[in-house]
């Protein structure tokens, strides 16, 4: 059985307990909920890998809570990574940059380089805090599923195969973070996420490098799968929809179906987004119909989500 903790001081001293322990426990961030390990013991990330189901080709982020965490565990911090970190940090950027002896192969996947994130969310910091290491955190789901934003969604992809999730409500963004590449003192965006393309380039006064070589991500990148078949279409391309189907609409207002959903932003599309998925597979939705943001601010990581999900 999994056991639910409160996010208060008992809930998040016992949840660092279990950690030191080399147990698994996951925890809410302002992305998604994360499903933690001590992210310097080898053995404790190994049973990550195990009750996702996550191919171990595919690296985890680090969460720290501290600029002096992150040092130790990378071999440098390039000037062009402090100065993103010192304008996004605590928040959804995570920074790829080359790693430190201290980090178990299976972190990184037997690479040379390291992923690490300072959330923004007060009882993920505490806990990492409270457990004095940074924690190896994939998104607490199934590989494969939508990632969960809350702890019901943890709960019925990994009930009684993890220790322990902190119920911390749902997550503000609802996405996972943008990921980029500072090894080679310039920014490369490997992932879109809630820090969009946007407000990197006003940093740093240059568009950013997006990786054209997508092998890498596409081999790790889960396929944000619902069961249902997902549909994306444009205001003037609207579909008919069938009485079986769903329909998720931004810039009208849907006709009614067993499942219509207006979104009135492209924040609240971003915050909805695998709940709405959740919800259609547990309502036996066949097609979901979802209309295409525009790839811009948090749009394109909605839109990079939804391809996956209407390719797979
Ligand atoms: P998740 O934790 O499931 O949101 O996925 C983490 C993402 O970060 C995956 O797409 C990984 O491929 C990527 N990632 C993690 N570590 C590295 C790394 N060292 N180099 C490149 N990408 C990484
Ligand atoms: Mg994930």
């Amino acid at each position: 059985m999994t056991k639910i903790l409160k996010s208060n001081t008992v809930g998040i001293k016992e949840a660092a307990e279990i950690l030191r322990c080399g147990g698994l426990v996951a925890f809410p961030t302002e992305t998604v909920y994360g499903l933690g390990a001590n992210g310097l013991s080898e053995t404790a990330v190994k049973l990550i890998f195990k009750a996702k189901n996550r191919p171990d080709n595919n690296p985890l982020i680090l969460h720290v809570s501290s600029l002096e965490m992150a040092s130790e565990v990378a071999y440098e911090i390039p000037v062009i990574g402090k100065k993103l970190l010192e304008k996004f940090w605590p928040g959804p950027l995570t920074l790829v940059v080359k790693k430190s002896d201290k980090v178990p192969v299976n972190v990184s996947a037997g690479g040379k380089t390291v992923a690490l994130r300072m959330p923004d969310h007060p009882i993920a910091l505490s806990l990492i805090k409270e457990a004095g290491f940074p924690i190896a955190a994939p998104s607490a789901n199934i590989s494969g599923k939508p990632s969960p934003i809350e702890a019901g969604d943890v709960l019925s992809d990994l009930d009684g195969k993890i220790d322990a999730v902190i119920d911390g409500g749902k997550c503000r963004v609802g996405l996972e973070s943008t990921v980029v590449d500072v090894t080679q003192n310039k920014v490369k965006i490997l992932r879109h996420g809630a820090i969009s393309l946007e407000q990197l380039a006003e940093l740093l006064d240059y568009k950013p490098e997006i990786d054209t070589d997508k092998s890498l991500i596409d081999l790790h990148e889960i396929k944000y799968a619902p069961k249902c078949s997902i549909k994306l279409f444009t205001l003037d391309n609207a579909p008919f929809i069938g009485v079986k189907d769903g329909i998720v609409a931004l810039s009208f207002s849907p006709p009614p179906s067993i499942f219509s959903i207006k979104l009135s932003s492209l924040e609240e599309y971003a915050a909805k987004l695998y709940s709405i998925l959740r919800e259609a597979d547990k309502k036996n939705i066949k097609i979901l119909y979802m209309e295409k943001p525009s790839n811009s601010g948090i749009g394109a990581a909605i839109l990079d989500r939804l391809q996956k999900a209407e390719s797979r």
